[in-house]
């Protein structure tokens, strides 16, 4: 009738009960212990009915709280059940919900037993021995945690058949060992049979018979004792399986026959208990529905919770990556304010230090210009008098202090114009003019202008061009001029007794472009190295002797930042003794038809024996009188008038054929007077003579309607080449 091998169910509730006492003392779950104890007692009484009920009310109450020991408990006692109806895939099916529920808790004692029992199903239901033997082991594992031999033993007993009903005698063995080292401490009546006769079969394998059967006909003796009939009908079979190897038939036939005897009796009993029971499954297929059921509820419940705990989880995450990206935004938000008003205030200290700065610089030109003017106003009486003393008094044209005066007054000419110039060209005011005309008589006129240099220093100076450059070309003159004239008088200076050469040489020519390269070659003292590139800096003088040379140390910035304005870059070989050479190229435009029409436009002769009467319109007196000098010697007409006033008045009662009009004057400034002049529709050409620099009056001049501008101190034959065109154009026109 119990066809598992080694009964278990016994000893669940006793330990059960002591977990849970040590557990909880609480009320309900000391009812459901004693349901689920009474359940088992059921059991016991083989009142399976009962034993099935109060396990599912304990086990629907158990689910509910959550009590998983209690569960695995219930579900055990359950299986138990059903191994007893002999439905051994529905017994493991609940033995394993016992399993895993009991693997939730720390309770080894509960995993030992429904390890036990599955193993038990496994091995000797299902066949399955090796899933049989892990549970086994496992037992064995949960049983030695708890330090409980007599559990152990059992399982090793168990362990022992089933190794041994596979024919695995070796590992089977290592597990007899140690039944039969513990039997005796930890055995019972009840395993006593089952005991021996696996010391039987092990015998009997190794070939030891008569071990053997003493083992056999004890486990026969104690299982008759003890009503283990299940038990002693498998020590009749193994003894008779023996016998029969042994040759011994008409004994083995014994043992067969006892071992049939006592199936068919438990089978008959078996088949009663099925009928009685047969009613009972009815009901149980409804208690199988229920237990479903409840199972399916509480399935339900635990993925609703599941369920619910991540859409928590979710809401959670979501609300903190959207409080995360509010912080951000208000964070970035408030840095984004920050970073703008800082960059308000930052563009507000721009624009007032730019309005600054501009202020600064439109103020600096205006100092510059102004200190000019006001300089050279001066100086223009100073050379102009040193011009008229020298004239007049043949005698002192000797003079060292008159020859120092006139030096003096003209280098400080040549500083301010420099300064000037400097200044202009660092504020992008330059811009390169086209003219047309010779480089050959350019830079020629230059060497005669400083033929007193050169003779000063007992210099030659040679200049070669190259005859493939066009005769004319077109350029900014005055900017050339002012390179070479600086370079020259720079190799003029530094040099004594030598040769300055200058080469030109037509390097290229790209259509009506011709590069045409310059070589300014001395053999004078030369410059060191690490002068180089110095000298080249805004007030930058090597070596300077005060005795020997004034310069102000703004020639070859000027050359420099003139080249660059042509496009051109120079360059400078040299070494202290040796001598120094200065080389650039420029791009010259040659265009042979403006060259044409500019010779045919060439006056023949503009000097006539007439008289021409100017009228100088000054307020500084010094100046009226220079001025008026060098009309006179120049053979014109002078009249000089202190204001404008004075000279609308006069030009009511008089014919001039030219007017030289001061621009600073009180009262009446030179522009007011010459518009006037203009609105009584008097024509005379009038040049407006000023210390100011040209570029700055030039377009209220043009307005105002004068017709040109000679600044002072002038070029006189500047200044006469001037008038006397004005004059001519005026007639001719007229
Ligand atoms: P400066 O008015 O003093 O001539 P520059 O800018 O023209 O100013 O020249 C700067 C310095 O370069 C000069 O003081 C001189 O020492 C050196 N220098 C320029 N040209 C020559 C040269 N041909 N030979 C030797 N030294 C020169």
């Amino acid at each position: 009738m119990f066809p598992n091998r080694v009964v278990l169910f016994f000893v669940l509730f006793f330990s059960l009960n002591s977990f849970l006492t040590a557990q909880n003392a609480d009320f309900v779950r000391n009812s459901l212990l004693q349901k689920s104890r009474q359940a088992t007692k059921y059991f016991r009484e083989q009142d399976f009915e009962k034993s099935l009920l109060l396990s599912r009310e304990v086990l629907k109450k158990a689910l509910l709280i959550n009590d998983s020991v209690l569960i695995a408990a219930s579900y055990n006692t359950i299986g138990s059940n059903y191994n007893e109806f002999s439905e051994f895939d529905k017994s493991i099916e609940y033995y394993k919900k016992a399993l895993f529920y009991a693997n939730k808790t720390t309770n080894d004692s509960l995993k030992f037993k429904v390890n036990n029992n599955l193993g038990n199903l496994y091995c000797f239901e299902k066949g399955q021995y090796e899933l049989g033997i892990k549970h086994y082991k496992k037992a064995i594992f949960h049983s030695q945690n708890i330090s409980n031999h007599t559990y152990t033993l059992l399982t090793s007993l168990n362990l022992t058949w089933a190794y041994f009903d596979k024919s695995n005698f070796e590992e089977g063995l290592l597990f007899l060992n140690y039944c039969n080292a513990n039997f005796k401490e930890y055995g019972s009546d009840a395993l006593s049979v089952v005991y021996q006769m696996v010391n039987g079969i092990y015998s009997s394998h190794i070939g030891d018979y008569k071990k053997a059967r003493v083992f056999f006909e004890k486990a026969i003796l104690l299982g008759y004792k003890y009503n283990e009939l299940n038990d002693v009908s498998y020590a009749h079979n193994e003894f008779s399986k023996m016998l029969f190897r042994m040759g011994n038939y008409k004994e083995a036939y014994i043992h067969l026959n006892k071992f049939n005897e006592i199936k068919d009796k438990i089978y008959n009993e078996d088949k009663l208990f099925k009928a009685s029971i047969a009613g009972l499954n009815l009901e149980l297929d409804e208690y199988k529905r229920e237990l479903t059921k409840i199972e399916l509820i509480k399935e339900a419940q635990n993925q609703n919770l599941r369920k619910s705990k991540i859409i928590v989880i979710l809401f959670v995450i979501v609300l903190f990556v959207l409080l995360m990206l509010i912080f951000t935004l208000i964070r970035n938000n408030s840095f984004k304010r920050k970073v703008n008003r800082e960059l308000t205030i930052a563009n507000n200290d721009l624009l007032l230090a730019k309005e600054k700065a501009e202020e600064a610089s439109q103020m600096k030109s205006q100092f510059v210009s102004t200190i000019s003017h006001e300089l050279r106003t001066p100086l223009y009486g100073v050379i102009g008098i040193t011009n008229m003393l020298i004239d007049e008094y043949k005698d002192l044209s000797k003079s060292q202090h008159l020859s120092s005066l006139k030096f003096s007054a003209r280098y400080l000419l040549s500083l301010v114009n420099d300064i000037l110039q400097i200044n202009k060209i660092e504020e992008n005011r330059v811009v390169l003019e086209s003219m047309t005309f010779n480089i050959y008589d350019e830079i020629e006129m230059i060497i005669r202008s400083l033929s007193f240099l050169s003779q000063n220093n007992k210099n030659k100076v040679e200049l070669l061009v190259d005859p493939k450059i066009p005769e004319y070309v077109i350029g900014d003159k005055l900017r050339f001029s002012q390179i070479i004239m600086n370079l020259v008088s720079n190799a003029l200076k530094f040099t004594k007794n030598g040769i300055i050469s200058i080469h030109v040489v037509l390097e290229k020519k790209e259509g009506k472009i011709n590069h045409i390269g310059f070589k300014i070659k001395d053999t004078g003292v030369g410059i060191a190295a690490v002068d180089q590139d110095k000298i080249f800096d805004k007030f930058v003088q090597v070596g300077r002797n005060d005795t020997d040379y004034q310069g102000t140390g703004l020639g070859l910035s000027i050359v420099k930042r003139l080249l660059h304005l042509f496009g051109s870059e120079i360059t400078l070989e040299s070494a202290i003794g040796q001598g120094t050479i200065f080389s650039f190229s420029i791009p010259f435009e040659s265009d042979l038809d403006k060259t044409n029409d500019l010779i045919n436009n060439i006056r023949v002769d503009l000097s006539t024996s007439q008289i021409f009467k100017v009228l100088v319109v000054e307020d500084n007196r010094i100046n009226q009188l220079v001025t008026k000098k060098i009309m006179e010697k120049n053979l014109y007409k002078c009249c000089v008038v202190d204001d404008g006033y004075e000279a609308l008045k006069i030009l009511e009662t008089e014919i001039f054929d030219i007017i030289l009009m001061d621009i600073n004057m009180p009262l009446l400034n030179g522009f007011e007077t010459t518009r006037l002049i203009r609105n009584k529709n008097i024509s005379t050409p009038i040049i407006a003579l000023t210390a100011f620099d040209k570029e700055e009056i030039s377009e209220e001049a043009i307005s105002a309607g004068m017709n040109d501008i000679i600044i002072k101190p002038f070029d006189q034959s500047k200044l006469f080449k001037a008038m006397s065109t004005l004059i001519y154009d005026a007639k001719n026109v007229g």
